[in-house]
């Protein structure tokens, strides 16, 4: 039923194969990090509030080795075997597009920040679903971070070290790929914990790892892939970014995160009463979801899976109504997980199509499943993927 993740040997043998293939030598070290998936916390990290994601088994590998001139050769699963070859120089924004830019960025965000980087050779290859909203991206730009500052010579272990680099993949994507992603899913492939959520502040980029066993509590953290993403969307999660700053600005604080310090409902409130319609509801669906990743640690730390569904539950419903990124693909999966037994389901990641989540009973996961495909099926929407989500580690040397 799960499409499964690869085991780390797997995995470096396909990432070693294709760099022995596209290159005719070995690789020197073989990197690898995974993609995410958000239990709660939507729309938070560009707002300054918190999220509460959790790295998945699924993993980009990336193998490499430096060469002694300015040269860099890619080769991607996704292109057909197809291999880039260009300079140092050519990596900047503009100067490439598509999947190269989203390998490649890394390396001039590294030496933007002043890494002294030689030309390199790189062959990728993953398990981690492209588009899915699984963060295929952040998998991608985290490996060959992790990859090229070993290869600079610089360390990648202590978490401030963790954190730059996250940092330098956010901007990487920004400028490179021109994608305006807010930095919660690099944080996770670089900084999660196995076994753990990853509470991520990113007003201060402060992280908390919440432990999270739920096979030992009877649960699973079943992800439903619609396979579809409406591109007529893909301007929308600049616009709800631009109409979030404008709000913040009305309310004259730098990122309506800020408002959570406000320390009173009735305080809230009265901010969110000086705002109108649209602004109105895109604050408070942030404002409600921030108070909702407390509620799921609290959740968590009591082992209340109840009260973690019901929190899962209202924040499907604030991205729907209040910031209507939801779609009827995910409104659809939501609703028959949870009439199927789920202690609650919502949509993950940007929205518009991209991948559900439903807390389920071990015993019912299989049945979830198969009542999400019958609903899909009966509303002549495309057949899902599922996989299994367990918290596992972030990103780290496998070869
Ligand atoms: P998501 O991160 O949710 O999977 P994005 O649209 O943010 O979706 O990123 C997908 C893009 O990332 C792909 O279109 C591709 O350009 C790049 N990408 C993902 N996986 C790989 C890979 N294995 N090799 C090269 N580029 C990749
Ligand atoms: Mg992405």
């Amino acid at each position: 039923m799960s499409e499964q993740a690869w085991p780390d040997p797997d995995g470096v043998s396909r990432a070693t194969e294709a760099f022995r293939a596209a290159f005719d030598a070995a690789p020197e070290q073989v990197w690898a990090s995974p993609g995410r998936v958000n239990l709660v916390g939507e729309h938070t990290d560009y707002n300054g509030g918190l999220a509460l994601p959790i790295a998945l088994p699924h993993r980009t590998f990336a193998a490499i080795a430096p060469r002694s001139d300015r040269t860099v050769r890619l080769v991607s699963g996704l292109d057909d075997g197809h291999r880039w070859e260009g300079t140092l120089d050519d990596i900047r924004p503009g100067g490439v597009s598509d999947w190269v830019a989203y390998c490649a960025g890394p390396a001039w965000a590294l030496r933007e920040d002043g890494v002294e980087l030689s030309g390199f050779d790189l062959a990728l290859a993953s398990c981690v679903p492209t588009g899915a909203g699984l963060s295929s991206s952040a998998a991608v730009e985290c490996a060959v971070a992790l990859a090229l500052t070993s290869l600079a010579g610089e360390s990648t272990d202590d978490d401030a070290a963790r954190a730059r680099l996250a940092a330098l993949c956010v901007r990487a994507e920004n400028e490179v790929a021109g994608a305006p992603t807010g930095g919660m899913d690099q944080a996770t492939s670089l900084r999660a914990k196995a076994g753990h959520a990853l509470l991520l502040d990113c007003r201060d980029d402060s992280v908390e790892h919440v432990a999270l066993d739920l096979e030992a509590a009877g649960l699973a953290l079943l992800v439903v892939d619609t396979r579809v993403h409406h591109s007529l969307a893909d301007g929308q999660y600049g616009r709800r970014r631009t109409t979030c700053e404008t709000a913040a600005a009305r309310l004259g604080v730098t990122q309506l995160g800020d408002l959570d310090s406000i320390d009173t409902e009735n305080g809230r409130q009265t901010a969110l009463a000086r705002l109108d319609g649209e602004e109105a509801r895109r604050a408070r669906h942030v404002l409600t979801e921030i108070a909702r990743v407390r509620e799921v640690v609290d959740a968590a730390r009591a082992q209340d899976w109840t009260r973690m569904g019901t929190a899962m539950d209202a924040s499907h419903e604030s991205l729907r109504v209040d910031y209507e990124v939801s779609c009827v693909e995910l409104d659809v999966a939501v609703e028959a997980a949870r009439a199927a037994g789920a202690l609650g389901a919502r949509m993950t990641g940007g929205g518009f199509g991209g991948s559900a989540i439903a807390l389920v009973p071990l015993d019912l996961t299989e049945q979830v499943a198969g009542a999400v495909t019958a609903a899909a099926r009966e509303r002549g929407l495309r057949e899902p993927a599922f996989h299994v989500a367990v918290p596992s580690a972030s990103g780290e040397r496998v070869a």
